[in-house]
Parts: C-alpha cells; sequence; structure tokens
C-alpha cells in the first residue's frame, strides 16, 4: 500500500514480527526441513524509494530463506549506506547502467523491482538476462504488451517471475480465500469496497507516462485482487468476463492531467458472482465486503499493511498476525526458487491484472460499455 500513514516503523516492526507464524506459513512450502539450513538466498532490491526503505528493507532483516545482498540505484552514496546497514559487500551496490554486472554476481539470486511502474519491464528484463529470479512490485506494467514481454524474457532465461502481491501472504486474505471455498460459508457472489486515499503532491503517481493511469493502476488493483481471490480462489487463470467502469468527474482537472482522480467500476465473473469497487486520489476509504448466500466477511481497514479489521457473519476475525507479511512472501519465493516450486503470485497473475485494467479503462472511455474481458 502506498499511503504514507501507514507506513510501519522499523522498531514497531521488528517488536511485533512473529517468529512463530513465520515458521507455520513457511513450513507447507518446504521452510521446515531437518539437516542443515539451506543457505540463504540473496535478494538485491532494484529501487531504494518510500516502499523499500519502509517496508521491504526492514522486511528482509527478519527473513529466514533470503537475505538483503545487493543493492541498484541511482545513489551511489545511499547504496553503500545500505551495504553497511545490512552488511553486504560495496560491491554488491550497482547502478541502472551497471546492473547487468549482477550476472557475475552468485550472491545474488532474486532481483526485486521496486521502480515507478512504466520502469518495470526495462528492470525485470535486465535482472531475467542477468540470469536471475525476479519479483516485480505491482503493477506488473503498463500495458499487457509489457507483461507479454516480460513473461517471454524470464521464460527464455530460465528464471521464475513473481509479483508483489503481498496480501496472498496476510492471513486474513488467506482466511478469506479459504471461507470462499469453504460450502458452509461460500461461495460469496456479491463483493463492493474500495480504496482511496488524496494525494496533492505531485508525484510519478499522478503522471500517465511513469505510473500508467491514476489510482486505479496503483490502488485499485488490489480490490481487482482481492475481488479474483474471492471468486476466483487466486489462481492466475481466473478472469471476470465482463467489465463496466464510469470515470469519476474531475475535481481538480489542473492536477490530474493525463489520469482518472477516481473510477468506479463494476466486475462479472462466469459463477455468476458480481463485484463493485470505486478508487481515488480525492478521498480516503479501505474497504472491502463479500457475502452470498450461506455468509460474509468485511475488512476495514482491508489492504494496508497491517491492522486489518475483519468480522464475518460467525463474528470478529481475530487472527495472530505478524506485522510483515511481506516477510512471508520473500521467504515464500526464494523457497519456489531453492526448490522449483511455482509462484502462487505468478507473472501471469500479473498479466491477467493488466488485462483487466485495460478492460476498465476501455470501458469508462467508451462512456461506461460493458465489455467482454478476454485474457
Ligand atoms: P518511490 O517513488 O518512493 O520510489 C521509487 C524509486 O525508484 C526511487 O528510489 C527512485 O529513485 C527510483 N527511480 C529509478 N528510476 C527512476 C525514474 N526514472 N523516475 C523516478 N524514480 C526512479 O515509489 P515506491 O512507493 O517505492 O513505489 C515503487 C513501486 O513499488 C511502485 O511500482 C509501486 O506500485 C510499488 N509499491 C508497492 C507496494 C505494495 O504494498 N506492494 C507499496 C508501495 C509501492
Amino acid at each position: 500500500m502506498d499511503s504514507p500513514h501507514l507506513t510501519t516503523s522499523r522498531r514497531s516492526f521488528l517488536g511485533q514480527v512473529s517468529w512463530g507464524a513465520a515458521a507455520l506459513a513457511l513450513a507447507s512450502r518446504g521452510g521446515a526441513q531437518s539437516g542443515p539450513a539451506p543457505r540463504k538466498l540473496g535478494i538485491a532490491l532494484i529501487g531504494l524509494g518510500g516502499y523499500s526503505q519502509g517496508q521491504l528493507g526492514p522486511g528482509l532483516r527478519v527473513t529466514q530463506q533470503c537475505k538483503l545482498a545487493g543493492v541498484v540505484t541511482g545513489s551511489r552514496e545511499k547504496g553503500l549506506q545500505w551495504a553497511k546497514d545490512f552488511g553486504f559487500p560495496e560491491k554488491n551496490v550497482y547502478s541502472y547502467d551497471n546492473m547487468s554486472r549482477m550476472a557475475d554476481n552468485p550472491e545474488i539470486d532474486i532481483a526485486y523491482v521496486v521502480t515507478p511502474n512504466s520502469l518495470h519491464p526495462e528492470h525485470t528484463i535486465a535482472a531475467a538476462w542477468a540470469g536471475k529470479h525476479v519479483i516485480c512490485e505491482k503493477p506488473m506494467a503498463n500495458s499487457v504488451a509489457d507483461c507479454d514481454a516480460m513473461l517471454t524474457a524470464c521464460r527464455v532465461a530460465g528464471v521464475k517471475l513473481s509479483i508483489g502481491y503481498r496480501l496472498h501472504f496476510e492471513p486474513h486474505h488467506q482466511e478469506m480465500m479459504r471461507l470462499a471455498r469453504d460450502p458452509a460459508t461460500g461461495p460469496f457472489t456479491r463483493m463492493n469496497g474500495g480504496l482511496a486515499f488524496p494525494i496533492r503532491r505531485r508525484v510519478w503517481r499522478v503522471e500517465k507516462k511513469m505510473a500508467g493511469g491514476g489510482p486505479l493502476m496503483d490502488i485499485g488493483i488490489y480490490c481487482v485482487q482481492a475481488a479474483c481471490m474471492v471468486a476466483g480462489i487466486g489462481s492466475a487463470g481466473n478472469a471476470p468476463i465482463a467489465i463496466t467502469a464510469r470515470e469519476h468527474r474531475k475535481t481538480r482537472p489542473e492536477f490530474f492531467i493525463d489520469v482518472e482522480e477516481g473510477i468506479d467500476w463494476t466486475m462479472e465473473f462466469a459463477n455468476g458472482a458480481k463485484a463493485e469497487f470505486t478508487t481515488s486520489y480525492e478521498t480516503g476509504i479501505d474497504r472491502f465486503r463479500a457475502e452470498g448466500a450461506n455468509g460474509w466477511i468485511e475488512m476495514a481497514p482491508a489492504f494496508g499493511y497491517g491492522g486489518f479489521k475483519v468480522t464475518t457473519n460467525q463474528g470478529p476475525l481475530n487472527l495472530p498476525v505478524p506485522q510483515s507479511h511481506q516477510t512471508f512472501q520473500m521467504d515464500d519465493f526464494a523457497v519456489c526458487v531453492r526448490d522449483n516450486l511455482a509462484t502462487r503470485v505468478p507473472g501471469e497473475m500479473g498479466r491477467r491484472d493488466m488485462m483487466i485494467i485495460e478492460t476498465i479503462y476501455k470501458s469508462a472511455a467508451a462512456g461506461g460499455k460493458r465489455l467482454e474481458v478476454t485474457v
């Protein structure tokens, strides 16, 4: 999540991580093995902005299966400070111009792309060519065509590609997926909610060239994901069959020049499920609800880094959770790489979501026309 008020301080983060829960989450993915502990895989963060500093760096201090082994940054000084703080060699500090040299560095197994959206294809493909497995932040790219290029590059290079869909590793969202599948509570056939926060300062997130769009690309994507988690039970193949969307009238057209200020959309799924959402950079919303004939679940807040408030038809859901699901996310991918397993958040899922987002924009541009989704 990108809202600054959700940033967790390193101190509170370290104080609240639950090792027991982390071990439990990984046990099912080969994390709990007898014999000598396998080597922790090395991760290089590409981009040391807000998310790397606030979430991924702190998360990598407590990962069990991987560790921070290098960085790619435009500021050598900053990179050297990270090397000192995390105890990796200065030679593992790369610039965007020389990151292809990671190919010669066996200490780096995985590159994690955390740059503005428009740079995801370039950095993912460069990392794949350097022979590194890749985690790419959401949204995967600014177009389906770019997603295809990234998938092809990773396939040809023989590396795995995963998307930073951290909520698949968050216990409340995992429980939501379980409830959706459980005949005692699911299926959930109606979903609604939204994610919104105000942006007042001019940043790359409101520039189409960099961000690919407005709040839909950045935060609306969480609602797209949640609906697919519930209706499609999380798999990459399941997409809605049709979409209808309407862009909000701009209250600040001089600020939101070539991106939407907000947008509402409806997703229809093949099983009859329907999901209605809103996203915006003008107001504050953080809510998701799914319901069916047998039960319901509601989360508010739903999409942040912690502090989830979750109720169901059976009462509140108070799961003991660690603060950082990013830690689980990165450890899980490390296990996938080490043991050659499939990631549950593959590049194909990122591509599916980009196809959905492109269809949302097309429907809005066509004045709210109902459009079929072709994945
Ligand atoms: P940010 O603006 O704070 O950082 C971006 C970084 O990219 C900076 O270090 C910047 O120096 C670097 N960069 C390299 N080339 C650049 C260029 N040409 N222009 C601008 N910056 C350049 O952004 P962020 O919040 O860290 O977001 C980075 C990515 O992570 C985005 O794709 C975003 O969607 C994603 N993100 C994901 C989550 C999540 O919860 N999964 C949360 C926040 C951000």
